[in-house]
């Protein structure tokens, strides 16, 4: 292992090796040392004991041969043959070197007489000192050239007690052993008065001296040849002058060879076992440092071998547990904000609480897991989630659920007893389960559920992670909720409940994708007076009237038909059903917005118009169809409201015509292209030209002249309205005073006014100071203003016409009769005139209802002392009527068609022709 290689490498390794090696090889060198002195000093004395020994040895060898020499002498003495000696030395090596029998006399009986004769001086044949049969040695001279002195043996035998026997024993029998040792002990040897007998090298014997304590002097390796007793002299000394050996142990290694090895291996021993200890100390700290690091790398996997028995395998295995658990609770914290950013990113709640399923089953392995979810909208149904991402809808109400299983807190608890549902929650019965509740605001969400076969679970490690899980779940769903309400919301119309814009486009994008084959049929309903209602009654009337609206739309659509508020006042409905169906909803619809509402102590008769199209016939998406649909009903408002329409394709031509028209307005008026017609009123009596009204034409470069009707409700749509409705009062005002001045006889001029004018607080002022300038009387000036100012026209609108009215102008309310039934009310409106709609008008002779109606508005005029106007007479029957009814003047076709002022005069020269009455009543 690389590891193991290292250990040396860490600083503290080489502390502990270095430590351990100094403590140990310190003892070790000063101990070696010391041994090898104390050895070498061993062997010392055990060598000189040796060669002591050896000296012994060949001091005794020394002594043998002596007294082999005094055998064969004393044999030979007895035997009387000193010529056998020759015999003998063959037999034995040579022994003797030379013999002589010597009489006490001196004379020589046997042998050599040489001898006696060379050393007759050291033998004292008188007295020789010893006693028969005991033998004496006589060192001779030392001879010529350092020749060592011959060692002469003498003996008396009992056989011959007069002669002495002599002899000179043979040097190299004598010494022979000692010169040649095998063992390389060199042995000299002295005689009692030093002199040296023997000795094998050339030495210097003073060296081999040495002082004992007390001062003396011996010979270190000497020893002593006791010979007194045998041959009567003094003791000999043998010295061991061989050289010292090296010392040597076994095998033949020197001494201090031995001990230094001894030492370096001690070392080297030392330094194995420093190496071992280190390597066994640090190898697994070594492995700790490194799990450490690649825990801290983020590599929770990290283990280290945890077997050894002593405190590193403790801290090992607490290491692996640390690193267990924290890779435990990384993971837990890995899972829990994967299913956080799972929650913050698209709230898939499937695949959180699959998440959070496979999360519980890796904490406890081989349990079956599910997660119970409670569905908002279904309150019996409950979605079951697995861990295996499948997900099953099974029949549990959360009530139910909530009932059976005892929630004891919020933890996970084992549930006993189990209700039968938990089996088929969990796919199949299981001994134990644990179940733990999701709850959010006291509502129960979701439910945790746990099963074990065999023997209960411990909770205790995991019931934290549980709990943070959860928490998740909890969060998850009660965010999902919250989303749902808010997708609502957005989708929802919070006034009426109905579907908005949002909720309207998605519906239909949906049923648009998806209608395939078959239709759908989108209803643009718009109310027709509603705007007005909101102007003067507020916004809370209005929103009153738009709820009840939706209710009865509500009410009267089929429940697969989808009812939207758009926007304001307008109501859209989406329906799959056929054409013929359609209709009759649309007809239905109309008849019962037509119904009066009553609204804060008022009678409101709020009419739609309605607009349909179809997909794919008209639009083969949302925005087209919507549109269209819109087209339509705009068309049935231009065509008067109160009705339903399909689209058609002219529309759209209609409405791009529309769109060019308003932008050719904004310059008419600059280029000088309105002017002003004027229609003559009669008088209902006389027949004769009383007043005229002023009617606004655009005379269009291409178009030619172009009725108010298509273009008066664009210049209502913004401020433009405020300066043309100003020029058309200039204009007519100029016009009167011109005709006045040129005699001709119109008692007033009477100009049409928007209500949307009257929302413009100087109005009054600024038609005052245009009567001023044209210099005509106010009373010249008459000025329509329709029933709209009812509900269009706010208090203020009211206060100005007031302001008109006592500036001396009369005011004239227009077409009345087809908006509000709001007769009660016009004693409100500062009016002189009150003009019946041509719409009766037509009616007159066609309906009964027709004049009884038109008969009560003149009586409810009349009773209001107002002036009463009939419009759009176009027949003498209807004149006659009108007449008949009490109307103050009459106005049509019948009489004369909206004229340029320069034909007025003769319109009104013509008209006071009695035969023009003539004419008349014959037409
Ligand atoms: P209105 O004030 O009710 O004007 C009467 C309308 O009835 C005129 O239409 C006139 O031509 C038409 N008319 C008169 N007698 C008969 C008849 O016997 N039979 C039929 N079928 N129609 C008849 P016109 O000129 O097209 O004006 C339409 C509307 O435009 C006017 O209705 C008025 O509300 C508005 N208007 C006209 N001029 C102005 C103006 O200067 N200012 C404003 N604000 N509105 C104007
Ligand atoms: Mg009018
Ligand atoms: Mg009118």
């Amino acid at each position: 292992m690389k590891i193991e290689g290292l250990f040396l490498a860490s600083r503290a390794g080489r502390r502990i090796f270095w430590t351990l090696l100094i403590a140990a090889a310190g003892p070790i060198v000063l101990f070696g040392a010391s041994a090898h002195d104390a050895l070498s000093e061993h062997f010392a004395a055990q060598e000189q004991r040796q060669r002591v020994q050896a000296t012994k040895y060949a001091g005794l060898a020394l002594l043998d041969n002596l007294l082999v020499a005094r055998t064969v002498l004393g044999i030979l003495a007895r035997t009387g043959e000193a010529d056998i000696e020759t015999r003998i030395g063959n037999r034995r090596g040579r022994v003797l070197a030379d013999m002589a029998a010597v009489g006490l006399d001196g004379n020589v009986r046997a042998g050599s007489t040489a001898l006696w004769q060379r050393w007759r001086h050291l033998v004292a044949l008188d007295n020789t000192g010893a006693a028969i049969g005991d033998a004496r040695l006589v060192v001779g001279e030392q001879g010529e050239g350092e020749a060592p002195p011959p060692v002469l043996m003498t003996l008396r035998t009992p056989e011959s007690p007069n002669a002495v026997w002599m002899a000179e024993i043979d040097r190299a029998y004598l010494f022979g052993e000692l010169g040649a040792d095998a063992t390389g002990e060199r042995i000299c040897v002295l005689d009692g008065g030093g002199r040296v007998l023997f000795c094998p090298i050339a030495v210097d014997l003073a060296a081999h001296r040495s002082k004992a304590p007390d001062g003396t002097f011996g010979w270190r390796t000497g020893w002593n040849l006791f010979l007194r007793s045998d041959f009567g002299v003094a003791d000999w000394t043998l010295v061991n002058v061989g050289e010292v050996r090296e010392r040597s142990m076994p095998g033949g290694i020197s001494l201090a060879r031995m001990t230094a090895l001894g030492t370096l291996g001690s070392v080297l021993f030392v330094v194995m076992l420093s190496l071992v200890q280190v390597r066994r100390t640090m190898v697994p700290l070594e492995r700790l440092a490194a799990g450490t690091r690649r825990l801290s790398a983020q590599d929770y996997t990290a283990r280290v071998p945890d077997e050894a028995q002593d405190e590193f395998g403790e801290l090992a295995r607490s290491f692996n547990d640390m690193a267990a658990r924290i890779g435990r609770q990384i993971e837990a914290m890995q899972v829990q904000s994967s299913i956080d950013r799972e929650i913050l990113n698209g709230l898939d709640i499937a695949r959180i609480l699959q998440q959070v399923a496979r999360r519980l089953q890796q904490l406890i392995p081989g349990a079956q897991v599910s997660i119970v979810q409670f569905d908002r909208e279904a309150r019996s149904l409950a979605r079951v989630h697995h861990p295996d991402e499948s997900m099953r809808v099974i029949n549990l109400a959360r009530t139910d659920a909530v009932e059976s299983v005892p929630s004891q807190g919020e933890a996970l608890s084992r549930c006993d007893p189990q209700p039968r549902w938990l089996a088929q929650v969990l796919g199949g019965p299981c001994e134990n389960v644990y179940v733990q509740w999701a709850r959010s605001g006291g509502e129960a969400l979701a439910l945790l559920v746990l099963g074990v076969d065999g023997a209960p679970i411990s909770l205790a490690s995991i019931v934290q992670e549980i709990d943070e899980l959860r928490d998740r779940v909890r969060v998850a769903l009660a965010a999902a909720d919250r989303e749902q309400r808010l997708v609502e919301r957005a989708t929802r119309d919070s006034l009426t409940g109905l579907a908005n814009r949002a909720g309207l486009l998605e519906h239909l994008d949906r049923e648009v994708a998806h209608a395939g084959e078959s239709v759908l049929s989108l209803l643009f309903v718009d109310l027709d007076r509603f705007k007005d209602v909101n102007d003067s009654m507020g916004h809370q009337a209005g929103d009153e009237l738009l709820s009840i609206v939706a209710r009865r739309l509500r009410a009267c659509v089929p429940a697969d038909t989808l009812v939207a508020r758009p926007s304001g006042d307008e109501f859209v409905l989406v329906s799959g059903r056929p054409r013929d169906e359609v209709e009759a909803l649309a007809g239905s619809i109309l008849v019962r917005l037509a119904t009066p509402i009553a609204l804060h102590g008022r009678t409101l008769s709020i009419g739609a118009s309605i607009g349909m199209a179809r997909c794919p016939e008209h639009a083969d998406n949302a925005a087209d169809l919507i549109r269209r649909a819109d087209m339509a009903m705009y068309d049935v408002k231009l065509r008067g409201g109160g009705e339903a329409a399909w689209f058609e394709d002219r529309l759209d031509a209609r409405i791009t015509e529309r769109a060019m028209l308003r932008a050719d307005l904004h310059l008419a008026l600059q280029r000088g292209e309105f002017e002003m017609h004027y229609q003559p009123r009669v008088d209902a009596r006389s027949g004769r030209v009383r007043s005229a009204e002023a009617l606004l034409r655009w005379r269009h470069p291409d178009k030619g002249l172009v009725p108010p009707g298509a273009f008066i409700d664009i210049l209502e749509e913004g401020p433009l309205i405020d300066e043309v409705g100003l020029w058309a009062i200039e204009t007519a005002c100029r016009q009167a005073a011109q005709w006045r001045t040129s005699g001709v006889q119109i008692g007033s001029v009477a100009v049409n006014v928007s209500t949307r004018q009257l929302h413009a607080t100087d109005f009054p002022e600024r038609v005052i100071s245009i009567l001023r300038r044209c210099d005509l009387p106010a009373s010249a000036l008459e000025l329509e203003i329709t029933e709209s100012i009812f509900v269009g026209g706010s208090a203020d609108a009211i206060a100005r016409l007031h302001a008109l009215r006592d500036a001396g102008l009369r005011l004239a309310l227009d077409d009345f009769g087809t908006g509000y039934s709001s007769l009660s009310y016009l004693h409100k409106l500062p009016i002189h005139v009150l003009k019946v709609d041509r719409s009766f008008v037509a009616e007159l002779g066609v309906r009964d209802s027709a004049l009884t109606l038109a008969r009560s508005i003149v009586a409810l005029a009349r009773a209001l002392d107002l002036h009463v106007i009939a419009e759009g007479i176009e027949t003498l029957g209807q004149a006659n009527m009108l007449r008949a009814l009490g109307c103050d003047e009459l106005q049509g076709y019948l009489f004369a068609k909206p004229l340029p002022p320069e034909q007025i005069g003769a319109c009104i020269e013509r008209l006071a022709d009695p035969r023009a009455t003539e004419a008349l009543a014959a037409h």
